[in-house]
């Protein structure tokens, strides 16, 4: 099982990674994780991928899939794997599908999980907290028990902090859109993209994962 993890920042993509690795035995690849873990290696690939960061140069999709490549046909990728930041464009998926094919491997699934941009502002912009202990309220879902108080020191400096987090989550936002973006329809015209809800719990996004991925297992 060869899946692809997409989401924002926030989505709970990282819980569901480790959620598989523990169910499915699937190992997650984080494309940064792995140059970092390849330039500390001190390989020959580490050593060329050490020139080329220090060089301030991008590390060229070659080398990428060839780092894939290596970290797959390693033991413990035998029950499939999760990409994590790769690929992102159009000629990245093109490359990992070719190298896949090669070596009689597949994408079963790419899965993304989405959360409305404007529900999760919604649910940023309404929290506060005490400027004294740290407690946490919302407008909507966690009012003190007295209007202005802290329930949990008695302070009466409750603040608001929207205006800065919710330009945070905007600005990861945009990021995200413009690094997927591309690949979707990629993936889309594949017929291997799956979407789920991500704006559901926790527990109930993994239970929409594993729906998707026991579809596959028994032939639907
Ligand atoms: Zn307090």
């Amino acid at each position: 099982m060869n899946l692809i993890l997409l989401g924002p920042p926030g989505a709970g993509k990282g819980t569901q990674a480790k959620r598989l690795e523990q169910t499915r035995g699937l190992v997650q690849l984080a494309t940064g994780d792995m140059l970092r873990a390849a330039v500390a290696s001190g390989s020959e690939l580490g050593r060329e991928v050490k020139a080329i960061m220090e060089s301030g140069a991008l590390v060229p999709d070659a080398i990428i899939i060839d780092m894939i490549a290596e970290r797959i046909g390693q033991p413990d990728c035998q029950n499939g794997f999760i990409l994590d930041g790769f690929p992102r464009t159009v000629p990245q998926a093109e490359a990992l599908d070719a190298m896949l094919a090669a070596r009689g491997r597949n994408l079963d699934h790419v899965i993304l999980i989405e959360v409305d941009e404007d529900a999760l502002v919604d649910r940023i912009s309404g929290r506060f907290t005490c400027q004294n202990c740290g407690a946490s309220y919302h407008d909507r879902y966690k009012r003190p028990r007295i209007e202005g108080v802290c329930d949990v020191c008695g302070s009466r400096d409750l603040v608001h902090r929207a205006d800065d987090r919710m330009e945070a989550v905007k600005t990861r936002f945009a990021a995200y859109r413009n690094q997927t973006a591309p690949i979707l329809p990629y993936y889309e015209d594949r017929g291997i993209l799956r979407r789920v809800d991500g704006m559901a719990e926790i527990d109930a996004v993994t239970r929409q994962i594993e729906a998707i991925l026991a579809d596959r297992l028994e032939g639907r």
